[in-house]
C-alpha cells in the first residue's frame, strides 16, 4: 500500500479520473470534478486498498494506526479550507461518510449523513444557520443513519417514535391520523411539518433507544463518530444485498469499496435550498437531453427514497411529470438551473461519455456531489454510443466498447401488441423498457416463493428499498406507487433489464390486506370509480410507455432501431470470430438470420423426431425387431427430416450449415407413462408386454453416458444412413433450385478414431448413392463435436480423420467436471453462492478446467491440419466471458441460441477491441 487518502477541494486534487480502482467510482469523479473546477465542497478518500487491508486483516483489528494519521491530516487541511471544525461549538465541521466501489452498486452500500453532530454542536448549528429546526432534524436523521449503520440498531425502532410524533402533530391540526397507515401518515405530515421543539424531544427519545438497544450511550465524540462510520462503510461492502448485487452484475469480491469523507452542504436549509440528481442525457431512451429530479428543502437522500414524488429539472418535463406549471427547477431557480446546465456541458465533453449527478443548493449555491458515469438502458446505450459518434465525442470502437453485449438482451424483449385490445388501469413513469405480464405479488418473499413455482409474477410496492432486491430479481416485473425515474426501483430495475413502471400515484397499495386500489378518472379528469386489484390477480406492465393493464396483453416482437442496426455494423467489421446459431427448425433458421447468424452451427436433429406425426414411425423404429423392420419406419421418417433440412438450407441461403446426426439415447423416445404405453400398444397393433419389455431393456441407468450418440449408429447404423441420405437429398433439391448449400455433417460423442472413421465410411457411401441417384455433387465436410475428454486430448488423432471440430462444452463440463447436466441444479446454486465456484460452468465456461482441454484440443487439432476448421456449439457460445476465451483460442466461430446471436456478435468485438495491443481508442 501506497498512500492511504487522496485529498479534493479548493480546485486541487491528489487523485483524478483514472484512479477508479483505488479511489472508486465516486472518488475518482469528486477528484477530477475539482481539478476542472466545478464547485464540490473539500474532502478526501481512503483508498479501496485501505478496505481491502481491513477486512483481510479482520474487523477486530480495527484502522491501522497509519491510516487514522493520514485521516486525521487531511481532516485537518478540510477543516482549514472550509474555515470550520469538527465538533467545534462556534463553526462546526458536519460531514458525509459515503461508500464508492470501482463499479457502480446504487443503493447497496452504506452511507452516514450529517456526521459531527452532537448536543453543542446541534446547537451552534441552530445559531449559525438561525434555524433550530434544521439543526435538530439533521441531528435526529443523523442518529437515526448512524445507529441503523454502525450501531445496528433496526431503523424501525426509530420509525416507530417518529410515527407517534406524526399522530400528535397530526392531532394538533385537527387532521384524522387514525384513518391513514403509516406510508399516507407519512405523506400527510412531512418532516417539514414537525416542529423544533418535537425535533428536540425526538433526539432524546433516539437516543434513549439507542441506550436501551446497545447498553451503551450514543457516541457524542464526533471524531470516534467518523472512526465508527468509515468502519462501517467499509464493513458494508460484505451485507447480503451488496453481495447479490455483485453476483448480478458479475463484480468481483475482491473489490471492497472506497470511502468518501466530505464536507456536508445543506439542501434542506429553507426553499432557496435544495437537491437534486440529473443525467447529462435521457437514461431511458438515450436522447440528447438534459435530465433529472429536484426537491427544494431536502436531502439528497429523499430524492432517492422516493419518499416525496420529485420535481423535474426542465420546464419541458413539467407536463409529463404531472407537477404543475413553474414546478421546475428551470422555473424556480433559473440562474442555478443554467449555472447546472453549463456544468452539465462541461463535464460530459470532459468525460465524454454519459455522466449521473448528484448536486445540491445550499441557500442559492450550488455544489456538485457526484458525478459518474451514468446507468442506462440498453436502449439507451445504443443511441448514445452511436450519436456521440456522430458528434465526435468518441470512435466507433469506443462505442461498441460502450455497449455491454449481455444488457442488449433487453432490446430483444417483446413490447405490447399495438393493435390488441387491453383495459388501462392506471399510468406511471416509464422506468425500464420491456412488457411483462403476471400475476401481482406485494412482497419481496412472496415474488421468490411463487416465481419458484414456475408462476411468473409482477412485485408491486409502495416504493422498493435494497432488501427487495432479490424480489425483484424473481419478479417478472416491478411496479411502484412512489419515486421517480431515479428511485431506487427505477434505477435498480433497469440494471436488471427488468421492466418497471415507477411513481404509479393513482394506486395506493395496502400491504396488510394485499391489495392495490386504483382510482379511474374518466376523460375530463373526475373521479369515476375506485378498482381493486389482489394479489394473485394478472396485470400487464409497458416499461416503455409507463402504463398498467389489468389481465394480460398479447407482445409483439421487439423491433430493433436504427442505431442498434448501424452500431451492429461496426461491431461486425471488428470483430474476428463468427457467429452461427444452434438452430432446430426453418424457423429458428429465419430468426437466426434476422439477428445477423453467420450459418447454423449446430441442428439437433433429434428434436426434429418429437414433432406430433413423427413420433409414432419413431416408435415403430425403436420397437422393430429386426434392420428391415427398422428401415420400414425410417422410411417413413425420411420424408420429414428432409422437409426441414431443405426449409433451413433455404433460410440459410449459401451459408454453411452443421448438422449433427441423431444423439440421445432412444429411451427418451419412448412413453413412460402406463396409460400412454397402452395407447401406443394399440396404435401399433404391440402386445402391451412386448412394449413394455422392449422399455425395460431400453433402460439405462446413466443415460447420460449411455447408449446415445455415434453409439446409437453402431448398433443402428440404419439411423444415420437415413439421416445422411435425408440431408444430401435435401441439399440436391435445394442446389437444383438455384441455391447455394454448404452441408456440415457432425458426428455426435466421439471418443475413439475408429468410431469416427467407421461413421465417415457409412456417411461416404450414403452420399455416393444420393449422388449417383440425383446426378449431383454437394461438395460438404464431414466433422465430429468434441464433447468427451479423450476426444479433446486426442484431438490430433481425430483431426486426420474430420473436416472440422465443433466443441460441445455442455457435455464437455459434464464430463470433465463429473457434474450431471441433469441434477447439478440441486446444489450447483450453493457452489457459486459460497464462492466454490466463480459463476455456474455450464453457463460460463469454466476457462481453467474445461477451457484447458479445449486449448489442447486446438492446438493438437491445428498440429495436425492448421487451418482446421474449429467452432463450439454448447450454451457457452453466447455467454461473453466464454466468448472472450474463445476468440483468444482463435476459434472459426462460436454457435448459440437465435435470440444470443446480437450478443455474442457484440461480445465478440469486445473481445477482439478488447485485447492487447487492439486501438481501441485510438
Ligand atoms: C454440447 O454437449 O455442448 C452440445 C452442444 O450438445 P448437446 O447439448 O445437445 O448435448
Ligand atoms: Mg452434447
Amino acid at each position: 500500500m501506497g498512500r492511504y487518502v487522496y485529498l479534493f477541494g479548493d480546485g486541487k486534487a491528489d487523485g483524478d479520473a483514472t484512479q477508479k480502482e483505488l479511489l472508486g467510482g465516486k472518488g475518482a469523479g469528486l477528484a477530477e470534478m475539482t481539478r476542472i473546477g466545478v464547485p464540490v465542497p473539500p474532502g478526501f478518500t481512503i483508498t479501496t486498498e485501505v478496505a481491502v487491508d481491513y477486512s483481510t486483516r479482520g474487523p477486530e483489528y480495527g484502522l491501522r494506526d497509519e491510516v487514522r494519521a493520514e485521516v486525521r491530516a487531511a481532516l485537518t487541511r478540510v477543516e482549514t479550507m472550509m474555515g470550520r471544525k469538527l465538533g467545534d461549538v462556534q463553526k462546526p465541521l458536519l460531514v458525509s461518510v459515503r461508500s464508492g466501489a470501482r463499479a457502480s452498486m446504487p443503493g447497496m452500500l452504506d452511507t452516514v449523513l450529517n456526521l459531527g453532530i452532537n448536543d453543542d454542536v446541534a446547537r451552534a448549528l441552530g445559531r449559525e444557520m438561525n434555524s433550530e429546526r434544521f439543526a435538530f432534524d439533521a441531528y435526529r436523521r443523523f442518529i437515526m443513519m448512524y445507529s441503523d449503520i454502525v450501531l445496528h440498531v433496526r431503523r424501525g425502532k426509530f420509525e416507530e417514535l417518529l410515527e407517534t410524533i406524526r399522530h400528535q402533530v397530526a392531532a394538533k391540526k385537527g387532521l384524522p391520523a387514525n384513518q391513514w397507515n403509516a406510508e399516507e401518515l407519512k405523506r400527510r405530515v412531512p418532516d417539514s411539518d414537525i416542529p423544533a421543539d418535537e425535533l428536540e424531544k425526538i433526539v432524546a427519545l433516539f437516543k434513549g433507544v439507542v441506550k436501551t438497544e446497545t447498553g451503551h450511550d450514543f457516541p457524542t465524540d464526533p471524531e470516534a463518530q467518523l472512526w465508527g462510520a468509515v468502519r462501517a462503510v467499509f464493513e458494508s461492502w460484505n451485507n447480503a444485498r451488496a453481495k447479490t448485487y455483485r453476483k448480478m452484475h458479475g463484480i468481483p469480491e475482491s473489490w471492497g469499496t472506497a470511502c468518501n469523507v466530505q464536507s456536508m452542504v445543506f439542501g434542506n436549509l429553507g426553499d432557496d435550498s435544495a437537491t437534486g440528481v440529473a443525467f447529462t442525457r435521457d437514461p431511458s431512451t438515450g436522447q440528447n437531453r438534459f435530465f433529472g429530479e429536484w426537491l427544494p428543502n431536502a436531502q439528497g437522500e429523499d430524492v432517492v427514497a422516493g419518499i416525496r414524488t420529485p420535481l423535474p429539472l426542465r420546464r419541458e418535463g413539467e407536463e409529463a411529470a404531472g407537477t404543475g406549471e413553474g414546478s421546475s427547477l428551470e422555473a424556480k431557480m433559473p440562474d442555478v438551473f443554467g449555472e447546472l446546465g453549463k456544468i452539465r456541458d462541461r463535464l460530459e465533453k470532459h468525460f465524454r461519455d454519459m455522466q449521473d449527478l448528484e448536486f445540491t443548493i445550499q441557500r442559492g449555491k450550488l455544489f456538485l456531489l457526484q458525478c459518474r458515469s451514468g446507468k442506462r438502458t440498453a436502449r439507451a446505450a445504443v443511441r448514445m454510443a452511436v450519436e456521440m459518434v456522430k458528434e465526435g465525442l468518441i470512435n466507433q470502437k469506443e462505442a461498441i466498447l460502450r455497449v455491454e453485449p449481455s444488457s442488449i438482451d433487453q432490446l430483444l424483449h417483446p413490447a405490447l401488441d399495438p393493435k390488441a385490445p387491453k383495459q388501462l388501469l392506471a399510468r406511471g413513469l416509464p422506468a425500464s423498457p420491456g412488457a411483462v405480464t403476471g400475476q401481482v405479488v406485494f412482497t419481496a418473499e412472496d415474488a421468490e416463493r411463487r416465481a419458484g413455482q414456475g408462476i411468473g409474477v409482477i412485485l408491486v410496492r409502495i416504493e422498493t428499498s435494497p432488501e427487495d432486491v432479490h424480489g425483484m430479481k424473481a419478479a417478472l416485473g416491478v411496479l411502484t406507487a412512489r419515486g421517480g425515474m431515479t428511485s431506487h426501483a427505477a434505477v435498480v430495475a433497469r440494471g436488471m433489464g427488468k421492466c418497471c413502471v415507477a411513481g404509479c400515484s393513482a394506486i395506493s397499495v395496502d400491504y396488510r390486506e394485499q391489495v392495490m386500489m386504483i382510482t379511474i378518472y374518466d376523460d375530463e379528469g373526475r373521479k369515476k370509480d375506485t378498482l381493486r386489484v389482489k394479489g394473485g390477480d394478472v396485470i400487464t406492465l409497458d416499461g416503455a410507455t409507463g402504463s398498467v393493464y389489468l389481465g394480460a396483453v398479447p407482445t409483439a416482437p421487439a423491433a430493433l432501431s436504427d442505431e442498434f442496426a448501424e452500431l451492429m455494423t461496426w461491431a461486425d467489421a471488428a470483430r474476428k470470430l463468427r457467429v452461427r446459431a444452434n438452430a432446430d427448425t426453418p424457423l429458428d433458421a429465419r430468426t437466426a438470420r434476422n439477428f445477423g447468424a453467420e450459418g447454423v452451427g449446430l441442428c439437433r436433429t433429434e428434436h426434429m423426431f418429437f414433432d406430433g406425426e413423427r413420433i409414432p414411425a419413431m416408435w415403430e423404429m425403436i420397437l422393430a425387431s429386426t434392420p428391415e423392420a427398422r428401415e420400414k419406419a425410417l422410411d417413413k421418417l425420411l420424408p420429414f427430416q428432409q422437409t426441414d433440412f431443405v426449409g433451413i438450407f433455404r433460410e440459410m441461403k449459401g451459408l454453411p450449415v452443421t448438422i449433427r446426426l441423431l444423439d440421445p439415447p432412444l429411451h427418451e423416445f419412448l412413453p413412460h407413462e402406463s396409460e400412454q404405453l397402452e395407447r401406443l400398444a394399440l396404435e401399433t397393433k404391440t402386445p402391451l408386454d412386448e412394449l413394455k419389455k422392449r422399455s425395460v431393456e431400453l433402460h439405462e441407468f446413466n443415460p447420460m453416458l449411455g447408449h446415445r450418440g455415434c453409439r446409437l449408429a453402431v448398433t443402428y447404423p440404419e439411423i444415420y444412413a437415413m439421416q445422411v441420405r435425408a440431408i444430401l437429398e435435401a441439399a440436391c433439391e435445394v442446389a437444383a433450385a438455384g441455391i447455394e448449400v454448404h452441408p456440415e455433417i457432425m458426428i455426435p460423442l466421439v471418443v475413439t478414431r475408429p468410431e469416427l472413421d467407421r461413421m465417415h465410411e457409412l456417411v461416404e457411401r450414403v452420399a455416393k448413392d444420393v449422388f449417383a441417384r440425383t446426378r449431383r455433387t454437394i461438395p460438404f465436410l464431414y466433422g465430429t463435436m468434441i464433447e468427451l475428454p479423450r476426444a479433446a486430448l486426442l484431438a490430433g488423432d481425430l483431426a486426420h480423420g474430420a473436416d472440422f471440430f465443433s466443441f460441445g462444452t455442455n457435455d464437455l463440463t459434464q464430463t470433465t467436471m463429473g457434474l450431471s447436466r441433469d441434477d447439478a441444479g440441486k446444489f450447483l446454486p450453493a457452489y457459486v453462492d459460497q464462492g466454490l465456484f466463480p459463476a455456474d460452468p455450464f453457463q460460463s465456461l469454466d476457462i481453467e478446467g474445461v477451457g484447458g482441454l479445449v486449448a489442447h484440443a486446438c492446438e493438437k487439432a491445428r498440429g495436425v491440419k492448421p487451418a482446421m476448421k474449429l467452432g463450439v456449439c454448447g450454451e457457452h457460445g453466447g455467454d461473453p466471458a466464454s466468448i472472450r476465451f474463445f476468440h483468444a483460442q482463435k476459434l472459426d466461430y462460436v454457435s448459440c441460441s437465435p435470440f444470443r446471436v446480437p450478443i455474442a456478435r457484440l461480445a465478440a468485438a469486445h473481445a477482439a477491441l478488447s485485447e492487447k495491443g487492439s486501438d481501441a481508442t485510438a
